[in-house]
């Protein structure tokens, strides 16, 4: 079990890795298969021995090998969270279907994530395959299904629609796709679980970065990295969470 663990880990900073080019590139409108890497600052191409997840960072202490230019904290976070959620996906769901499927999903969460964090934008390009993609692995999850997942999409959309018309700032169109997106992963009713969690969590992070003063009441938070998360805990613990909520609006066991 630990040696697979650790090879489904190793895959995934790999995969990590791949996904923080894909991180920099496609919100340039950037090709993702050529050229290989090259540093942001001096252009040069990175030496394989330089490309290692992780390892390379700390070894080159963050900066670029030829001009020390820093290399952005991301990258070794986006290998690291990508590493060792491949090998927690790979303990939970064993060698199945339902690991395929969370694979796929860990990574683009991640990306969106990812994305988000460092432009405060939810690429078009990322949620649209994201989406076709849920359709087709609705048919394969257990108890999902291409109608609760189609549900759960629409729940989604509309949830965050709404805030989107009211509000205007601080939430984009990109959040609103990216809230179908995880309505049709996670189907209904879990999309409930899912959005309950994000709201919350997203709320109580805002709060406080305002108390600490670490943002202040103008500069926006992004949404996606809790809505990302809150897909990521519905997926792997939603059942339980609803069953708990669903006994407890009828008066608890
Ligand atoms: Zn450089």
């Amino acid at each position: 079990m630990l040696v697979y663990m650790a090879i489904a880990g190793i895959g995934g900073l790999a995969v990590g890795s791949f996904l923080n080019l894909c991180a920099d590139r496609l919100p340039r409108n950037q090709s993702i298969v050529r050229p290989r890497s090259y540093c942001e600052s001096c252009g040069r191409h990175i030496e394989n021995r330089h490309l290692i997840p992780v390892i390379s960072y700390l070894w080159l202490r963050g900066r670029c090998g030829y001009c020390s230019a820093h290399i952005p904290l991301r990258s070794p976070v986006v290998e690291l969270a990508t590493g060792l959620s491949f090998a927690f996906l790979y303990w939970n769901y064993g060698y199945t279907v339902e690991l395929g499927i969370a694979l796929v999903y860990a990574s683009l969460l991640i990306l969106v994530s990812a994305i988000d964090v460092g432009t405060q934008l939810i690429l078009d390009r990322v949620v649209y395959p994201g989406m076709a993609l849920a359709l087709i692995f609705s048919l394969a999850w257990p108890g999902l299904g291409p109608a609760r997942a189609g549900l759960g999409g629409a729940i989604g959309l509309a949830a965050l629609l709404m805030p989107f018309l009211l509000y205007r700032r601080g939430m984009g169109l990109g959040d609103v796709k990216f809230g179908g997106l995880v309505g049709l992963m996670t189907g209904y009713p879990l999309v409930f679980v899912a959005l309950f969690l994000a709201v919350t969590t997203g709320g109580v992070v805002a709060v406080l970065l305002l108390v600490l003063r670490v943002r202040g009441r103008r500069d926006p938070v992004p949404f996606g990295p809790f809505l990302a998360l809150a897909a990521a805990v519905t997926l792997l613990w939603g059942d339980t969470l609803w069953a708990w909520y669903t006994s407890w609006l009828s008066g608890g066991p």
